[in-house]
């Protein structure tokens, strides 16, 4: 059973937020003299003993939050509160640990931990005591004496933690924390915050985490917020009641995640068209929910086709990696732009052939166009586009990028509208005017066939 259910179900007795907003707005006024509301009408609550996930797409303004809720910034309406008690000043029973913050070079990690306490006054001894204390609890053991350039990016995080900690919260605060960290050294740190959040008598009762990833969001947190961007709005709130320590390949972890990746992309999006018919074409049924595309050049996925046809026998997917001298994370996004477009499966580590990526392959310069417009009329994503360009003949693309932006809450939406256009275009269903800032149908795709 979690801490949070046991103070959800007897609120009467329950003790008030460590921190709280109440109808939180924030606007700040840009450059140009005009208004940006980043916040409306937040309402936010971090309880005593949960660990609270703030899930939002870059932008969405959850490092705002963070900073309201802990008194670094005041809101430009509404209530931050503090046990109940307006905030006045900073919270000082929280502590902020941020994506990237700075370790000063010249300091030793015990130094550089110490830091965390420079704004109270303690003795000595005390402090000595509190930065061991914090070194220990999260596993610098035998760092003290070295410097950050001598320790690993993961060991360097830690040290920012161990800065957080070292002033005893009741409430740590992570932004971002784990995004700059390689995928193991990242995993690593989570269970172990967990676990340190779930260690009675550490003095740390609750922890409240900013994060774009969805999973680490279910894998961590007892509560979810998810932040709905332009303005920032609290969208849904879900409870998660697995048990810990969290098995992220289990079934229903994954529910958990695809239940609110589900819910992101169907409750922004109320009146986008579920299908768009054209030319007797039926819409893939497995491709109906909306679903991000890797951001890779055409060209690239054209490449990756090509070498696994002069190759047959290549079919690894850490092979194919090394063959195209690409890091593997890009050979995987380029992998899953040819899987979504339905010319290969991978199978395991495999990488092959469909049928229809064979035909692909073989076909000239005007079937292939055809066979990739096909497919991509199969991707949902496109149906935004696509059917604003039934309407009319040109479409604005601040109006696509902001439809992509609620179609897609974790992804850059200029950076999928480029990629979704590079697309279209090799598919000849649209075009983009970089001068008009315009979307259209190209008129005579006949003309273009003179470029090689
Ligand atoms: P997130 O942490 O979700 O990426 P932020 O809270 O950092 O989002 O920012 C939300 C929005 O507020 C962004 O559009 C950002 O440009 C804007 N913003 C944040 N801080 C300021 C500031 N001090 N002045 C002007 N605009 C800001
Ligand atoms: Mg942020």
């Amino acid at each position: 059973m979690n801490i949070h259910h046991i103070h959800q179900s007897t609120p009467a007795t329950a003790p008030a937020p460590i921190a709280e907003l109440r109808a939180v707005s924030k606007s700040y006024v840009t450059g140009g003299g005009h208004e940006l509301k980043v916040l409306d009408q937040i309402d936010l609550a971090v309880h005593e003993g949960e660990l609270l996930a703030l899930l939002g797409q870059s932008g969405s303004g959850k490092s705002t939050i963070l900073r309201c809720l802990t008194g670094l910034v005041e809101p430009t309406s509404g209530r931050v509160l503090h046990h109940g008690a307006p905030l006045h000043g900073i919270n000082e029973d929280a502590s902020v640990v941020f994506q990237t913050f700075a370790l000063y070079p010249w300091l030793t990690v015990e130094q550089n931990v110490a830091v965390g306490l420079m704004s109270r006054h303690v003795s000595r001894e005390e402090r000595e005591q509190a930065v061991d204390r914090a070194i220990d609890l999260i596993g610098l053991g035998n760092y003290h004496k070295a410097y950050p350039r001598e320790i690993s990016g993961g060991m360097r995080q830690r040290v920012g933690i161990a800065r957080a900690l070292v002033s005893n919260p009741r409430m740590l605060c992570l932004d971002e924390a784990f995004s700059a960290l390689d995928v193991l050294t990242a995993e690593n740190l989570r269970q172990e915050l967990v676990s340190l959040w779930r260690t009675p008598g550490t003095g740390l009762s609750s922890i409240f985490m900013v994060t774009h990833n969805i999973e680490e969001a279910v894998e961590m947190a007892t509560r979810i917020v998810v932040l709905f961007p332009r303005p920032g709005r609290v969208g849904l709130v879900l409870d998660n009641p697995l048990p810990y320590p969290r098995d992220t390949k289990s079934a229903e972890f994954q529910r958990l995640v695809s239940v609110i990746h589900e819910c992101i992309t169907t409750t922004t999006l109320p009146d986008l068209p579920p299908e768009v018919p054209v030319a007797g074409q039926p819409v893939s049924r497995a491709r109906t929910r909306m679903e991000s595309i890797p951001l890779v050049p055409v060209g690239q996925i054209l490449g990756l086709l090509s070498l696994l046809h002069d190759s047959p026998g290549l079919s690894n997917i850490y092979d194919i990696s090394d063959e195209i001298g690409q890091e593997f994370g890009n050979t995987i996004a380029l992998v899953k732009a040819a899987e979504i477009l339905e010319f290969i499966d991978t199978p395991g580590d495999e990488v092959r052939f469909t049928e229809l990526g064979r035909r692909f392959v073989a076909a000239d310069r005007d079937g292939r166009k055809a066979i990739f417009a096909e497919q991509v009329f199969r991707l949902r994503l496109f149906h935004i586009i696509i059917a604003l360009l039934q309407e009319c003949d040109e479409v604005e693309a601040e109006k696509v990028i902001k439809d992509i932006a609620m179609a897609l809450p974790y992804d850059n939406p200029e950076k999928v509208f480029q990629t979704m256009i590079a697309w279209g275009r090799y598919a000849g269903l649209m075009d983009f005017n970089a001068k008009t800032k315009m979307v259209f149908v190209p008129e005579d795709e006949a003309e273009d066939t003179v470029s090689p």
